[in-house]
């Protein structure tokens, strides 16, 4: 990304809203060094803490607190970056803000501060998410996972295979100008093998950037099944045990019930709902519309039984709403009543069906396991990093290209179509750590981010 400077000093609250120890402003820019004579005096010495006065643009004093100076490009941003640790109080804080949207600065928009560390080079953008995804991560495994893209795990690991990619396609594109000579020995490797070796670690890469997604994003699961047969005990049972992380999903309120459980650090929306049965109850109608609805976004529906019960769903119908790759798991609930032991097997369509007893909790261990398995997560991914659909999107593109280039070598096409190949697979490496994106797309990525980051 270019490494022009912003020209305007952009000014933030950087803590949440509400009462607080300390509330923090950031101020970053060209600005900062005017901003914080006219409020704090003389400059503190760089990256040191100070304890000074806080002054309006009129020289009252609105507190008093350390400040804190970090010259650029050694900050946050890359830019002259002035942080106030103040009193947290609201009030306090919009003084403070004020103070220095008075002296030339401007409101920063959301996840501005970490923009600018982009734009001057000081992050990429794989970074930048990993920046939000840690601020947003809902468990420890899934802030552990952010921590190591932050840290540039996952950039590396691109940076290196477009790296390869990149020498591969150079060497190509050379050997067009020989086109009666033995290809690999113009190259100088085994051009076959190396694209080969390539898409295996895409292709590992995948997996793993398939389990950060899981981790950061978690899933959803949809619980279908006739009344009483035990779909809110058992939603109890699995949000019980585990702490449950209660979060804001937009858009729940008109929603069937939500609630939310971990399983070993994956994040699982449990959704209650009416099922698919037919009625002619207006309300019940509704009901079963938004249970449509939950079944197609669900990762996994599990159709909970009581043998005592007849089912009002059917295997087939609700398939039929489910989406491609989701999965369904049978639930035969109230073993207790059996005096029956947890289990787990295949039915005859291959479904997993796993006994338990919600009221009890006994089989529940089989459950977590079954819902682990079936969405591939891996708890004990030690290398995990966080990461995002479009990561794993990207990665499916760049895997889709070499592929495409290794068939054009099989199929001994032209060298320019394999060295085309082979530049579009790189570039869509590139769109990941955003050495190449559009607008459009750094927009909707810090959009997302809060104030005062
Ligand atoms: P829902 O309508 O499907 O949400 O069902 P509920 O969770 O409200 O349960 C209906 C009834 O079944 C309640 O009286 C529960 O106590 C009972 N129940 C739920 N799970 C079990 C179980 O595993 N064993 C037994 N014996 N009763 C259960």
């Amino acid at each position: 990304m270019s490494g022009a400077a912003q020209s305007d000093t952009i000014a933030a609250v950087a803590t949440p809203p509400g009462r607080s120890g300390i509330g923090v402003l950031r101020i970053s820019g060209p600005g900062c060094r005017h901003i914080a004579r006219q409020m704090i005096g003389e400059l503190p010495p760089p990256r040191h803490a100070s304890f000074r006065g806080f002054r309006d643009a009129g020289g009252g004093i609105l507190d008093r607190g350390i400040v804190l100076f970090f010259p650029g490009p050694h900050s946050y941003t890359g830019e002259d970056v002035l942080e106030l640790q103040g009193h947290g109080g609201d009030v306090v804080m919009r003084l403070l803000l004020q103070a220095a949207l008075d002296l030339g600065a401007r409101q920063a928009r959301p996840g501005e501060f970490t923009e600018r560390a982009f734009l001057n080079d000081r992050i990429d953008l794989l970074q930048a998410e990993a920046t939000a995804d840690l601020i947003e991560s809902v468990s420890a495994a899934a802030a552990r996972s952010a921590m190591r893209s932050l840290e540039g795990a996952f950039s590396q690991r691109v940076n290196s295979l477009q790296q390869s990619l990149t020498d591969l396609r150079v060497r190509v594109e050379g050997a067009l100008d020989f086109p009666d000579e033995d290809v690999d020995a113009v190259i100088g490797v085994d051009l076959t093998y190396s694209v080969q070796e390539q898409l295996q670690i895409i292709d590992e890469l995948q997996l793993q950037a398939d389990q950060g997604r899981l981790l950061r994003s978690g899933i959803d699961v949809v619980i279908v099944g006739s009344p009483n047969v035990g779909k809110s005990s058992l939603i109890n049972k699995l949000v019980e045990r585990e702490a449950a992380i209660v979060t804001d999903i937009p858009g729940t309120t008109r929603d069937p019930v939500r609630e939310i459980c971990m399983i070993d650090g994956l994040q699982v929306t449990l959704t209650d709902t009416a099922g698919l049965r037919e009625s002619e109850d207006r309300i019940e109608q509704e009901g079963v519309r938004r249970a449509g609805l939950a079944l197609v976004r669900a990762d996994v529906v599990l159709w909970v039984h009581d043998d005592q019960i007849a089912d009002t769903d059917s295997a087939a119908k609700l398939r039929q709403q489910m989406a491609a790759g989701a999965v369904l798991i049978e639930v035969n609930n109230k073993i207790d009543r059996l005096a029956q032991a947890p289990y787990r097997q295949n039915n005859e369509t291959g479904t997993t069906v796993i006994g338990l007893s919600a009221l009890i909790g006994d089989g529940l261990d089989y459950l977590r396991e079954t819902i682990r398995e079936c969405v591939g997560y891996n708890p004990a991914g030690e290398d995990l990093f966080a990461a995002r659909e479009r990561h794993v999107r990207g990665l499916a593109d760049a895997r889709g290209y070499a592929d495409r280039a290794l068939q054009a070598i099989k199929n001994d096409e032209p060298l320019e179509v394999i060295a085309e190949n082979l530049r579009h697979a790189q570039q869509s490496l590139a769109v990941l750590t955003g050495q190449f994106s559009a607008d459009d797309l750094l927009g909707e990525i810090f959009s997302r981010f809060c104030i005062g980051k």
